[in-house]
């Protein structure tokens, strides 16, 4: 009887202990897999915008997210000719109404314009159809057309007002692709939190935001692609809460011509792609708008001046990584990147920024 009892007993303890399991798993399957996750994919703003979220409202915000993206789209391509943007390219020296929204970006751009003397450069629109890069046309111009198009490139003939803008030299055209996709995340942003979205991300060819953190608590991993050609796999993971990390590189959109390869970021004082040795640039910062123009201008400058601007902003930091598949990093990242390619070669204490 008595070793009944213990035998009951223990099968009553093993019973216990098996249910604090069970509650401990359902408890881990309600936060992890039982909230509401949506996601999307859509080619927009001439590139493919992946996004998720999680949470209650996860679906509507994502489809929500993506036709403010259109929406953007529509207000700010070069080649919707319904869009601000096509007006004023097509409409020099007149006066064009233009949206509050556009007008936001129009003056972001002028003020990065301005902040690295022309190295972002809105109006870079004439060199970048001159060289069609991404088109089936692309090819070397000729030096006299490079310099005709360099005549129509200058943000000083760009005037902007409260609610109108006027290009005031014919054959200057405007060119947001540097900085649209930077403000199309940070509304996306607005949206997710609109609904109370706690944990989200949206990667817009390759300018990518996180929102919040992973629903296990955890940071979001960001991976840095490997830029050599035809490299698909991550050459640096970045833990990222509540961060964009955005990507200029010379290998998104480039031809070649007599071996040498022409990419679509152009230097506005040659009229050329900017020949730095760098494959890539990545900002890492909280916003995204600031952080798509700053890649752009900072793969302008190239190491030495990129690394010195960037360090002299606050909250702001960078990678570079040359055509020697050397890394530099700014102050601020030396704890949060790690590079897990034994090919590129992280390069420390020489301080770029004295
Ligand atoms: P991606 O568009 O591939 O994400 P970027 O943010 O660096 O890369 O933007 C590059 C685009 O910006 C080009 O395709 C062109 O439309 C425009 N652009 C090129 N050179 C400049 C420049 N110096 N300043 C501003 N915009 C530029
Ligand atoms: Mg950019």
């Amino acid at each position: 009887m008595g070793s009944d009892n213990l035998f009951k007993n223990k099968k009553i303890i093993l019973l216990s202990i098996f249910l604090v399991f069970l509650l401990i798993l359902t408890a881990c399957g309600n936060n992890g897999e039982e909230m509401p996750q949506a996601e999307d994919n859509a080619f927009l703003m001439d590139t493919l915008v992946q996004m998720r979220a999680h949470g209650e409202n996860a679906e509507i915000a994502v489809e929500e997210s993506m036709e403010r993206i259109r929406e953007i789209e529509n207000l700010m391509s070069k080649t919707i000719e319904t869009s601000d943007i096509y007006k004023l390219n097509n409409n020099p020296e007149s006066e064009i109404e233009i949206d509050n929204e556009s007008m936001n970006v129009l003056k972001k751009a002028v003020e990065y314009a301005e902040m690295t003397e022309g190295d972002f450069e809105p109006t870079i629109g004439s060199l970048v159809e001159l060289w069609g890069i991404g088109s089936e046309d692309a090819a070397v111009p000729e030096q006299s057309e490079i310099e005709a198009a360099l005549a129509s490139t200058g943000y000083n003939y760009l005037d902007l007002a409260d609610n109108s803008a006027e290009i005031t030299k014919a054959g200057v055209k405007i060119d947001l692709g540097g900085i649209a996709k930077g403000y199309a995340a940070e509304e996306v942003k607005k949206v997710v939190q609109k609904y109370n979205i706690e944990h989200a991300f949206v990667n817009l060819g390759g300018n990518v935001l996180v929102i919040g953190d992973k629903v296990d608590g955890s940071p979001w991993k960001i991976g840095i692609q490997d830029p050599r050609e035809g490299r698909g796999n991550v050459m640096a993971v970045v833990d990222a809460v509540d961060l964009t990390i955005v990507t200029s590189g010379n290998y998104e959109r480039y031809f070649e011509e007599n071996g040498k390869l022409y990419h679509h970021i152009l230097d506005p004082k040659t009229g050329y792609p900017a020949e730095n040795n760098l494959l890539s640039v990545s900002i890492i910062s909280e916003n995204s708008f600031d952080a798509d123009a700053l890649s752009t201008a900072v793969y302008v400058m190239g190491l030495e001046k990129g690394m010195k601007f960037i360090e002299n902003m606050e909250d702001v930091d960078v990678m570079f990584i040359t055509n020697d598949l050397d890394v530099y990093l700014s102050s601020g990242l030396k704890n949060i990147v790690e590079i897990n390619d034994s090919d590129f070669n992280l390069i420390e204490g020489e301080n770029l920024a004295d």
